[in-house]
């Protein structure tokens, strides 16, 4: 019994594999985002534009680090950082080639601007031309942006892409555990158990040491706004693999009157042997037949109250 950990195994074909999907993904996104950068007119689209195409390199980043039986958080935000680093080093590499391509038309572009202009050199002149005339000057608009207001944006644009990226890779990748003898992800039942208790109820300690006896002294409390859910990941193959999550969920509702379910884990995939599992569903069938007694006992009360 304990917590589960990722191994942090990073295995060769997993590596190939990211390198192999991610770099295209990096070279060809980095120019289309550069494209919608340049043609487009309006900074707060631009700002969409951003906040979309690093959701969707964190998405697609998350999901190949999961394929690729990645087992090491470290290496999904290196990941993360390597392929958006490598697609914004692109972006800023074509624009010029995008802005020449507004002006002359794309066989002006190619003819008068080299890959040359993706060297770090060319890169850094570039920047540099930016930030002494603004970008928008070559159309001769009054409003152009430039100097440090410019990099002020440069930033918040910087910003959204990589730490947007950072945590949809994260979220995407996700926290189950891997079996390490079958060399598979396991497959989670969400809610085997949704217990009326307290999350912080000073039993859930001992059943953190693997007392599970110590369920049946949880302190019943009936408050319809919060619960406690118990997820169960189990590994398809095997018995060895099995890991229970359990999580306090608390509805409220926010300002503009939507519930929202704010979930704090207690207990983070403890290693349980088939025998702990099998006396776990045991008791969650128990508990959720009498919740649904208790629930329904409610209801019949609330009735009688409301007919007379
Ligand atoms: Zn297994």
């Amino acid at each position: 019994m304990g917590l589960y950990r990722h191994s942090g195994r990073v295995p060769v074909a997993g590596l190939l594999w990211c390198i192999l999907l991610l770099t295209p993904l990096a070279l060809i996104g980095g120019a289309a985002y550069s494209a919608a950068m340049v043609f487009l007119p309006f900074i707060k689209l631009k700002w969409l534009i951003s906040l979309l195409f690093a959701s969707a390199v964190g998405f697609v980043v998350g999901k190949v680090c999961e394929t690729a039986k990645i087992r090491n958080r470290g290496f999904v935000i290196l990941a993360t950082v390597a392929t958006m680093g490598l697609a914004y080093y692109v972006s800023w590499g074509v624009q010029r080639f995008w802005l020449v391509v507004g002006e002359l038309g794309l066989e002006g572009a190619i003819d008068n601007v080299g890959l040359a202009d993706l060297l770090p050199l060319s890169l850094a002149a570039w920047v540099t031309w930016l930030f002494e005339n603004g970008l928008w000057s070559m159309r001769g608009g009054a409003d152009t942006i430039k100097g440090w207001p410019l990099v002020v944006l440069w930033g918040i644009e910087a910003a959204t892409l990589f730490i947007t990226s950072w945590m949809l890779a994260l979220g995407t990748y996700g926290f189950r555990p891997f079996c390490e003898a079958c060399e598979r992800w396991t497959t989670l039942d969400v809610g085997i158990a949704e217990l009326p208790v307290d999350a912080d109820d000073p039993a859930w300690a001992e059943v953190r040491d693997g007392r599970l006896e110590a369920l049946r002294h949880l302190k019943i409390n009936p408050a319809e706004d919060r619960h406690v859910r118990i997820d169960l990941a189990t590994c398809p193959e095997c018995e060895t693999g099995d890991h229970v999550l359990i999580s306090g969920i608390v509805y409220a509702v926010d300002k503009e009157g939507n519930l929202t379910a704010n979930e704090t884990p207690i207990i983070e995939y403890l290693h349980m042997t088939r025998d702990k599992t099998n006396e776990l569903r045991e008791f969650a069938a128990e508990m959720n037949e009498a919740v649904a007694l208790m629930r329904a006992d409610d209801e019949e009360l609330h009735e009688d109250a409301t007919d007379e």
